[in-house]
């Protein structure tokens, strides 16, 4: 049924070498549902491996979870993809794997890289390192996501570093964006001022969270959905009508 909805498009789990282990598919749903969020994607550095985990778990507890990804670019810019379906994730995730280097991850490092089932029991990790750049542009990625039938969203576009305009300055001509995000370090309004190039896209606040506080708050957009699904999302996205996505 079309309503109003808190919607997060970018969260790790303890995939990611930089998130706490807490992130795991149980917590995040059931904070994601505490929150009163009706969609959520899960986007781990450079590998959908826990995805399923937590649509599972979405599954069982009732929340839409899409499969998604946080490509780090050649050029260190964060682009995430956002799936219909695991098999298109896994499609999108064969495309990249092989130029992602064949670094192996130090966990005493970087940290570890946990992969977990659908009882939130640790099932392995991720040997090669998941914090470093695949070996393709921008364009190319962004490419990819679109032959995979995903959307693409410039991530965290307000932070200096790991984003598009922090290191490209502008959006590249063959780059089709679908939305761009910023994080809850600035507003609206605060956008509109400073990034008036990227006026003309759909704009999100999604969490990036890290650990399960970071789910936590009121910095999020409500989008006026048919439905909690991809399909909606696209729909919205896809439309002209700005008025369908309300910052607090
Ligand atoms: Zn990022
Ligand atoms: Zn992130």
């Amino acid at each position: 049924m079309a309503d109003w909805m808190q919607i997060d498009l970018h969260i790790h789990t303890a995939a990611s070498p930089c998130a706490d282990e807490e992130m795991t598919p149980w917590n995040i749903v059931r904070m994601a549902q505490l929150e009163g969020l009706k969609l959520i994607a899960v986007t781990d550095h450079n590998t959908i491996a826990n995805a399923w985990a937590v649509m599972e778990v979405g599954k069982q507890l009732g929340l839409a979870v899409l499969p998604g990804i946080e490509v780090q670019t050649r050029e260190e810019v964060h682009l995430l993809g956002i799936f219909p379906t695991l098999e298109q994730a896994s499609a999108f995730q064969e495309l990249i794997w092989n130029r992602l280097p064949d670094v192996p991850n130090h966990p005493e490092v970087f940290g570890e890289q946990i992969l977990y089932d659908s009882s939130d029991r640790p099932i392995g990790t991720v040997k090669r390192l998941l914090l470093q750049s695949v070996m393709l542009g921008v364009e190319e990625v962004g490419t990819a996501i679109k032959v995979c039938g995903g959307l693409t969203i410039a991530a965290h576009v307000n932070r200096r570093s790991y984003s598009l305009i922090g290191q490209l300055a502008v959006v590249p001509e063959g780059l089709k964006l679908d939305a761009v995000e910023i994080d809850r370090s600035l507003s609206y309004r605060g956008f509109l001022e400073k990034f008036q190039e990227l006026g003309c896209y759909p704009v999100l606040c999604s969490s990036d969270a890290h650990r399960l506080t970071d789910l936590v708050g009121s910095h999020r957009p409500r989008l006026f959905l048919d439905e909690a699904s991809f399909a909606a999302l696209e729909e919205l996205l896809h439309s002209d009508d700005r008025s369908r996505i309300q910052f607090g």
